[in-house]
């Protein structure tokens, strides 16, 4: 009865966060251990980078609160897990403080995180039971992820990217009030574009919408290609994509978008030959919400199309130019940090 609980509970969210804390919480109050961990990889070995999401003491009934900081991993620990990840296979490690690592795979069959499992002694039926359960959670989250992407690009699809925003504006909140001292220069931000092909109707016109499709599909592999790992691509809608990335200041985001406008420019697309992109570009943060993020990033693409489209623009300094009307509605308290 217990392991159903524990599925209810763990498939009750939707969002990868909640879902893996969760997890953690509940196979810690049916599997007999003292003390469980899961560690998200964001690099594999050799250069092994991994990054602690949860971390919980049953018996002391304390659960660590942790801030999504990366932090070092324990050398006699790291040789087991880069063990488990390598070979895809449960772990045992009985040396003074016995655990049991168990590799999660993600959809690609690859491994996307560790469990490890703190004991008095290793007992099969609780591997089984941490096993069995590892499996549906990798099933489940391999479902909502699914769901998050759209079909043609496999790109995150619109219904994600309130949230995202949303969340960004909330984290940069957080650790806002985590370290008062920081100043604000210091911090990266984040910045949200939105690229708009152009004269993307010509293209299903003169060439039918299937190459509309074809051209869909390799401006998101150059998106992908041309961004890093950890910047965030979304189709926003037909022709129209977001890309969210994180970066110390607007010159920078600047070049980065600058970058992948040249990419896309230079690209010869078979049968089409040149495509171009109007980008608008805001940063995240002071604005009132996700909408006023989008709908300002709009507006600088607006100007891009009017000033003779496969350009860059930047919301702040449109506005800073008069070029652009600033948004009317202030600043909210909980947002503005420093
Ligand atoms: P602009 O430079 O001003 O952006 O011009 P545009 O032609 O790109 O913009 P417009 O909004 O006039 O046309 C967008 C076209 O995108 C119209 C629509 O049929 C097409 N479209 C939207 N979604 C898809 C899709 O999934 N596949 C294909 N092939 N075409 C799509
Ligand atoms: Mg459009
Ligand atoms: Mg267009």
């Amino acid at each position: 009865m217990q392991v159903i609980d524990t599925l209810a509970e763990v498939t009750r969210h939707q969002d990868r966060d909640l879902i893996e804390r969760s997890l953690v919480k509940t196979l810690a109050e049916i599997v007999d251990c003292l003390e469980l961990r899961l560690y998200r990889i964001v690099r594999m070995p050799p250069e092994i980078e991994l990054l602690l999401v949860d971390q919980v003491t049953p018996r002391q009934k304390v659960i660590a609160a942790l801030d999504g900081c990366e932090r070092p991993v324990p050398d006699r620990l790291c040789a087991s897990i880069i063990e488990a990840l390598e070979s895809g296979e449960i772990v045992t490690n009985l040396e003074a403080q016995p655990c049991v690592i168990y590799p999660i795979e993600d959809n690609q069959g690859g491994i996307q995180a560790v469990l490890v499992q703190f004991v008095v002694r290793v007992s099969f039926d609780d591997q089984r039971m941490t096993h069995g359960l590892l499996r549906i959670y990798a099933n489940y989250l391999a479902l909502i992820d699914e769901s998050q992407r759209d079909k043609l690009t496999s790109l995150l699809n619109r219904e994600t990217l309130d949230d995202t925003i949303a969340r960004l504006m909330t984290h940069r909140h957080i650790h806002g009030r985590e370290k008062p001292n920081k100043r604000r220069q210091d911090a990266n931000s984040h910045w949200l574009g939105l690229l708009d092909i152009d004269h993307f109707k010509r293209i299903n016109d003169s060439c039918g919408h299937l190459f509309g499709d074809e051209v869909l599909i390799l401006v998101a592999n150059l998106m992908r290609d041309t961004l890093r790992e950890e910047d965030l691509i979304f189709r926003f809608g037909g022709e129209e994509f977001v890309v969210i990335i994180d970066t110390p200041s607007q010159q920078l985001a600047w070049m980065v978008f600058e970058r992948l406008r040249k990419t896309i420019e230079n690209h010869p697309f078979p049968q089409i030959g040149r495509v171009t992109a109007s980008i608008g570009i805001v940063e995240i943060a002071n604005q009132a919400g996700p909408a006023m993020v989008i709908g300002n990033a709009d507006k600088a693409l607006y100007h891009a199309k009017n000033t003779g489209r496969n350009r860059v623009e930047v919301y702040e300094e449109l506005v800073a130019q008069g070029e652009c009307q600033g948004s009317d509605t202030p600043r909210t308290g909980t947002i503005d940090l420093f």
